[in-house]
């Protein structure tokens, strides 16, 4: 183990995920404050929201603090493959350039990322046995298996000279997760013994009583479902969750019908996961021509489109744009996933498309189709039973759920349970683990192809713009600083009977001007102030409004 200095600290600077459930991007530096290493676990995304961001579907950390320290950043370790854990590493790679570490099946995710992005050739990305373990400079990184919704999740030993952290990434408890392995009970009781200086842990169902509960029961409880149905099934579900498309395709089967699924991301993580040792026992698929052929009670459906997303499979059949796969009165869809906050709107207006088109829909609201990956304050308690660290710092979650976890930790005895924002350094070790330093934090927005910073305020007035339209005026004045010609006034987005006010105001302001009085800057205040004074008063809104002064 490195040796150590006495000005060395053991730092945690979350730059994404400490206030909300995505965007996962935790920084943990070692050794004196002007010379720390870096190592970085997670980078992920946050979906955009079309009423919080409209026209940004991606959105990540600004990294940028880190970037100017690029060459002691280590490496990127990825605890599983999850969007809000790796979804960035191909749009931040640029930016901090450093190996990428993870196990295969989640390597495997990431390259594929990479190769879309042009930047297979640059990037290195380690793939790291599960179980491995492997030192980064000042930190010995051991990977200990537990269980998510999704093929390989890790938790992670830090071992420091100051300290070992246990950091849990995404985890829950299920004694039957029927794909890969079950929460290393024995590793985290070991950790206990050996001495946690930190466990900085998932929050994602702080405010969820008991248990999430298992997989294993919901794949009995959809085969009994499916028994009981007649027409064509057609069941969505996030495709990175690889155990539940295995317990749907056994309830298909053990009712008669075949399996073809729908949508680009059910391909490529079904072909993701065989390559990488699962889904061994997963039944031939037909493609949907085939599907199509088949009587309706024979075939089952596994679709993209559980959020309601506008481009997933279940979106475009319930719109009837699907070619092969059409659904009607006497089928059913299974929606056998759980509503992320904010989708609510989307997911609803897609179960009306299907209930207007006769279809019957099931879900978690209704039946036992579902279960968690995250834990819930039962398995949380246990986790803190297990590793009984000095300090609990609760991550993946919005403030309400780390507020909850950190009452929680200190409920059973944990000594210190600290809230962390993004951009806040909190020193673990030496001493009492405090806040040290605000970082400069903040988001980048994938606007179209352009990443740019949410500073820079452009999705601010695009809601703006759609809440109150906009007022252009085009003035023309000749040499002299006189008025040549009528306004220009284009208005978008305003009622029709606001226009005529607007316009009588720009005119009338431009009447009282005399070019004798300043210069156009102050005309072009006067009119601006002039059509939104009047359209707030005869509309109770004010648009967004420019205008543009032409000298001839
Ligand atoms: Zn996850
Ligand atoms: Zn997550």
């Amino acid at each position: 183990m490195a040796s150590r200095s006495r000005d060395d600290e053991l730092v945690l600077l979350p730059l994404g995920g400490a206030g909300e459930i995505g965007m996962n991007f935790n920084a943990y530096g070692f050794g004196p404050p002007d010379d720390r290493k870096w190592l970085v676990v997670d980078c992920g995304v946050l979906f955009g929201r079309e009423a919080f961001t409209p026209g940004v579907d991606v959105i990540m950390p600004d990294v940028g603090y880190l970037a100017e320290q690029r060459e002691n950043i280590l490496g990127i370790v990825a605890t599983h493959a999850h969007e809000d854990h790796i979804g960035a590493i191909h749009y931040l790679w640029p930016t901090l350039r450093c190996p990428v570490y993870a196990t295969p099946f989640t390597a495997r995710l990431i390259a594929g990322k990479l190769e879309e992005a042009g930047l297979t050739q640059k990037v290195r990305v380690n793939a790291v046995p599960l179980h491995g373990r492997f030192s980064l400079g000042p930190f010995d990184i051991e990977f200990v298996s537990i269980t998510h919704s999704i093929p390989e999740p890790n938790a992670l030993a830090i071992r420091t000279p100051l300290g070992l952290v246990v950091h849990t990434g995404d985890w829950k408890i299920d004694p039957e997760p029927l794909v890969g392995e079950v929460t290393d009970v024995n590793a985290f009781h070991k950790l206990g013994d050996e001495g946690v200086l930190a466990t900085v842990c998932d929050s994602t169902n702080a405010l969820v009583e008991g248990e999430s509960g298992s997989e294993a029961k919901v794949r009995d409880a959809l085969a009994a479902l499916i028994a009981t149905l007649k027409g064509r099934v057609a069941v969505t579900s996030f495709a990175s969750n690889i155990a539940r498309l295995d317990s749907i395709a056994r309830a298909a089967r053990a009712n008669g019908r075949e399996i073809a699924l729908v949508g680009r991301a059910m391909h490529k993580l079904v072909s993701a996961a065989r390559d990488t040792g699962y889904l061994a026992d997963f039944p031939n698929v037909l493609d949907e021509e085939e599907a199509a052929q088949l009587p309706p009670r024979r075939i089952l459906y596994l679709c993209t489109g559980s959020q309601g997303e506008t481009r997933a499979a279940l979106t475009r059949i319930a719109a009837d744009e699907n070619p092969n796969v059409k659904l009607g009165p006497g089928d059913t869809v299974i929606f056998s996933s759980r509503i992320i906050p904010g989708n609510e709107l989307a997911i609803y207006a897609l179960h009306n498309k299907l209930a207007g088109i006769g279809v019957e829909i099931l879900s978690a609201d209704d039946h036992f189709v579902h279960v968690s990956g995250h834990p819930a304050r039962d398995e949380l308690a246990q986790m803190y039973r297990w590793t009984r660290p000095q300090i609990a710092v609760p991550v993946h979650g919005e403030l309400r759920h780390m507020t909850a976890h950190a009452r929680l930790a200190r409920s059973l005895q944990v000594p210190q349970a600290v809230n962390v924002e993004n951009g806040q350094m909190l020193r673990l070790a030496p001493g009492r683990a405090r806040i040290i330093d605000e970082t400069p934090s903040g988001r980048i927005h994938l606007d179209g192809q352009v990443l740019i910073s949410e500073g820079a305020g452009l999705t601010r007035m695009r809601r703006a713009l759609s809440f109150a339209g906009m007022i252009a005026i085009t003035l023309v004045l000749d040499g002299k600083g006189r008025v040549v010609a009528d306004p220009a006034i284009v208005l978008e987005g305003i009622p029709e009977p606001v226009h005529d006010a607007v316009r009588e105001a720009v005119e009338g302001a431009v009447k009282r001007y005399d070019p004798r009085r300043g210069a156009e800057e102050k005309l072009r205040e006067t009119v601006r102030r002039a059509a939104r004074g009047a359209a707030d008063d005869a509309w109770g809104k004010k648009p967004v409004t420019r205008v543009e002064v032409v000298v001839v």
